[in-house]
């Protein structure tokens, strides 16, 4: 197999989209001799930063396998300090140099924050998490909720590039990217912004 990772990170995830949209996946590296390869340590090429949405599996989407992307999935794409504390692992002792906050359409929970109402349970905290994003498209033109998950993924990637002290010394250092992208649930294509 191509040794992939010579190339960047980025390139290596547009690749693998671009596979996964014309129905040409690879399903690279999936097979006993990478596991075997990975048992004494894994160096994943980026983080992604998913929505829990079945829909939307990273290592699919992306056409990628074991050991070359390190996730972190909940509801909503957002990050809390468990979930920035994951990044810093991967940025810190993987040395993972790209984090990708991947946001989608028609993100049920986005949807279900611009529809209001009580959120029981533990919902509730994805909903307080979210609400920013909401309100700011409250004031813009077009749709509410399409705008929401497109604000909610930047204010996702704000909040991930100010976290101290490890990712924003990895940022200072050019070691670290961090960059937000939106997948687009019907045509499979991930489009990537800033
Ligand atoms: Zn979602």
């Amino acid at each position: 197999m191509a040794d992939l990772r010579k190339k960047e990170p980025l390139e290596l995830l547009m690749e693998g989209n671009k596979r996964y949209v014309s129905g040409k996946p690879i399903h690279p590296n999936q097979d006993t001799a990478r596991r075997t390869e990975l048992s004494s340590g894994q160096r994943p090429f980026a983080v992604i930063v998913g929505c829990s949405d079945s829909r939307v599996p990273p290592e699919i989407i992306f056409d990628q396998g074991i050991g070359d992307i390190f996730v972190i999935r909940v509801a909503g794409n957002i990050v809390d300090d468990v979930a920035l504390g994951s990044i810093e692992y991967a940025v810190e002792h993987l040395g993972t140099e790209l984090v990708v906050v991947l946001g989608h359409s028609k993100c049920g929970a986005v949807t279900a924050t611009v529809k209001g109402g009580e959120a029981h349970g533990h919902i509730g905290s994805i909903v307080h998490i979210i609400m920013p994003a909401v309100e700011k498209a409250k004031t813009q033109q077009g749709d509410i909720v399409e705008n929401a998950i497109r604000n909610n993924m930047d204010m996702v990637t704000e909040a991930i590039k100010s976290a101290e002290p490890i990712i924003t010394k990895s940022i200072k250092e050019g070691r670290l990217k961090v960059i937000s992208a939106y997948y687009d649930i019907d045509t499979g294509v991930v489009e990537f912004e800033k």
